[in-house]
C-alpha cells in the first residue's frame, strides 16, 4: 500500500482488472532501463451529472501521439481508452479523481523500441499537485530538453528526469517549485506545468517549440478568448517576467495556482486582483461543466 492504493484500489493492466499487487511486468522492461513508455496525467471530476474526464480525447490523442512518434505498439482508440476509464472509475467508486494510464514497453535491453507494450490505467483521489498556496519559484540550473533532442510535446517517460532534477534542486534550496528556460534563454515552463505572466491587463504565455503545450494552457487560451481577457502567445525573457504584475502556472495535476515569488523578485499585484486569480476561478467551473457566461463578451 501507498499513497495513491489501499485495499480496495483496482487498477487496468494488460486488459484485465485487478488489485495493483497482482500485475506483473518485466524487470527487462526498456521504459525501466531506459525510459521509453508513455504515460498522461488526466482528471476526472464529480459533477451532478456523475464522474465527469476533462478533455479525455485530448489527453488520449497525446497519449496515442506519443506512442507513435516513439514507436510503440498501441492499438486502443480514443473512445476504448476513454470507456476504460470510465469503468476503473467505477470500479473504484471514485468520481473526483485523477487518472494515470502508462504504457510500457516490454523486455528489450537493446535500443531499438520494444515491439510489445502494455497498458496499464491507475487512479486515485489526488488534490491539486502544487497546493494551493501561492508558490515561491526559483530559476532552475536545468534547461528544458533542446526540442530537436527529442519529441518534446510528447509524454515520455524518460523526459521526467529534467523535471525531476529542476525539482529537486529547487525543492533544497528552500523554494516550492522550479522554472526553466529553454536553450536560448527564453522562458520555457515549470518542471511539469506551463506559465503565464500578466502585465498591465494582459497575459503572454511562451510560444510552442520547447514546451510541453498543455492541455489546461489551451484550455486557458480558449476561456480567455471567449471571457475577452487579452492573450498573447510570444517568447519573453527571465528579466521581463521579472517585471511583470501577476504570474501563475497551469497543468492537470496542478490546475491554476498563482506564484509568489521568483528568485528574489515578488509579483506586485495581489493575487485576488490578479488575472490568474479569476482564470482559477472560471477554469474550476470549466472543469465542471458550469461556466455559465461563455461568450458574455461577445454578446
Ligand atoms: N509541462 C510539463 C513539463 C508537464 O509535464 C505538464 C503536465 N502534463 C504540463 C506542462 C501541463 O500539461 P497539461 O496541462 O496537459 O497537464
Amino acid at each position: 500500500m501507498n499513497a495513491y492504493s489501499n485495499n480496495q484500489t483496482i487498477i487496468y493492466h494488460n486488459g484485465e482488472f485487478l488489485k495493483p499487487e497482482a500485475a506483473t511486468g518485466s524487470l527487462y522492461s526498456q521504459t525501466l532501463h531506459y525510459g521509453n513508455g508513455v504515460f498522461e496525467g488526466i482528471r476526472s471530476y464529480e459533477t451532478p451529472k456523475g464522474a465527469k474526464i476533462f478533455k479525455a480525447k485530448e489527453h488520449y490523442k497525446r497519449l496515442k501521439y506519443g506512442a507513435e512518434v516513439m514507436g510503440i505498439p498501441f492499438n486502443y482508440t480514443v473512445e476504448e481508452l476513454t470507456a476504460i476509464t470510465y469503468d476503473l472509475l467505477k470500479r473504484n467508486n471514485l468520481e473526483d479523481a485523477y487518472i494515470r494510464p502508462l504504457i510500457t514497453t516490454g523486455a528489450n535491453m537493446g535500443l531499438y523500441t520494444s515491439k510489445e507494450s502494455i497498458l496499464t490505467m491507475q487512479c486515485w483521489e489526488w488534490g491539486k499537485l502544487m497546493g494551493d498556496k501561492l508558490l515561491r519559484v526559483m530559476t532552475s540550473s536545468f534547461e528544458r530538453p533542446n526540442p530537436k533532442s527529442c519529441f518534446v510535446e510528447a509524454k515520455v517517460t524518460g523526459h521526467y528526469i529534467n523535471s525531476i532534477l529542476s525539482t529537486n534542486e529547487a525543492k533544497d534550496a528552500g523554494f516550492d517549485e522550479a522554472l526553466l528556460l529553454d536553450m536560448h534563454g527564453n522562458v520555457a515552463e515549470c518542471s511539469g506545468a506551463n506559465i503565464f505572466m500578466e502585465k498591465n491587463g494582459k497575459l503572454y504565455t511562451p510560444k510552442k517549440g520547447s514546451i510541453m503545450a498543455g492541455i489546461t494552457r489551451s484550455t486557458i487560451l480558449e476561456i480567455c478568448q471567449e471571457e475577452g481577457i487579452p492573450v498573447e502567445e510570444k517568447h519573453f525573457k527571465l528579466d521581463e517576467l521579472k517585471q511583470a504584475d501577476s504570474s501563475f502556472f497551469t497543468g492537470t495535476a496542478a490546475e491554476v495556482v498563482g506564484l509568489k515569488s521568483l528568485d528574489e523578485y515578488e509579483f506586485p499585484l495581489r493575487w485576488t486582483d490578479s488575472l490568474g486569480f479569476k482564470l482559477m476561478q472560471l477554469y474550476q467551473q470549466e472543469v465542471l461543466g458550469q461556466r455559465k457566461n461563455k461568450f458574455s463578451k461577445a454578446l
